[in-house]
């Protein structure tokens, strides 16, 4: 694949784990129970995304699909603030999408692509989170298929601009915390087929001790498994 782009998550230990940060033309899945820190590394990766290349960034700004009213101005200041970035500069390379219900969501690929036709230097499009409509729309077993397939459209769409414009995509998937939780992700269909064509990377996302993380890489095209840990703190991620 041409120029691949990374964008630094904030720990060396994290970008280490993910072959040195997250990669545009690529779908990259955190998934994790509540309060694992998805929305967290959502918020530092639309900071990081801004820093000059020689820093782990792209130059690019960011849309973030935001499904559950998560975004917090307050947050990228904080985190703005950590990198010594103007927190006013970094908001506006910020697009906030809200996004009401999955029909919306889905028509939402449709205005990234025009907004990147239109000029905007968009680098990475953070989906935070990914399944929550789905999820509230399409209950029982008999609305399993179609939901199914309106993901498989939404998640195509995604990857389209991931490949078309060298994006990087990072989507959030919130989980029970139990231990079939990764065959819950809505990237890889159960019996192993990852969608799309470009390399999808899934990492779980765990609590530790003493306000610690553990992100550990699962089912990488590429990369050996394997876990580091990470913390959050109010300037951001970090080792
Ligand atoms: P989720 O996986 O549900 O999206 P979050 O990313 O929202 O979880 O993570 C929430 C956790 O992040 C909080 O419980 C807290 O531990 C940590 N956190 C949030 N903001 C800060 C901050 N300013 N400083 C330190 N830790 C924070």
């Amino acid at each position: 694949r041409r120029d691949v782009g990374r964008i630094t998550v904030g720990s060396e230990a994290f970008n280490e784990l993910i072959g040195g940060g997250i990669e545009t033309q690529s779908i990259t899945e955190v998934f994790g129970e509540f309060g694992s820190g998805k929305s967290q590394i959502s918020h530092e990766l639309a900071v990081t995304v801004q820093l000059p290349r020689d820093l782990g960034g792209l130059d690019g700004e960011c849309v973030f699909i935001d499904t559950e009213n998560t975004f917090r101005p307050e947050r990228i200041e904080q985190i703005s603030d950590g990198f010594e970035l103007d927190h006013e500069e970094v908001l506006q390379k910020i697009h906030i999408a809200r996004a009401f219900n999955s029909a919306h969501q889905i028509l939402m690929a449709d205005k990234i692509n025009e907004l990147i036709q239109s000029g905007s230097n968009i680098k990475l499009v953070i989906v935070d989170s990914l399944m929550a409509h789905f999820r509230a729309e399409y209950v029982g077993r008999e609305s399993l298929a179609t939901r199914q397939q309106k993901l498989n459209q939404h998640l195509h769409a995604l990857q389209n601009i991931a490949n078309t414009y060298n994006v990087a995509v990072f989507i959030t998937n919130q989980v029970q915390a139990r231990p079939d939780a990764f065959f819950g992700s809505p990237t890889k269909a159960i019996g192993g087929h990852v969608l799309g064509h470009a390399s999808t990377y899934r990492i779980w996302l765990k609590k530790g001790l003493a306000g610690k993380r553990i992100a550990r890489l699962v089912d990488s095209p590429h990369l050996p498994e394997g876990e580091c840990v990470f913390k959050i703190t109010s300037d951001g991620i970090v080792d």
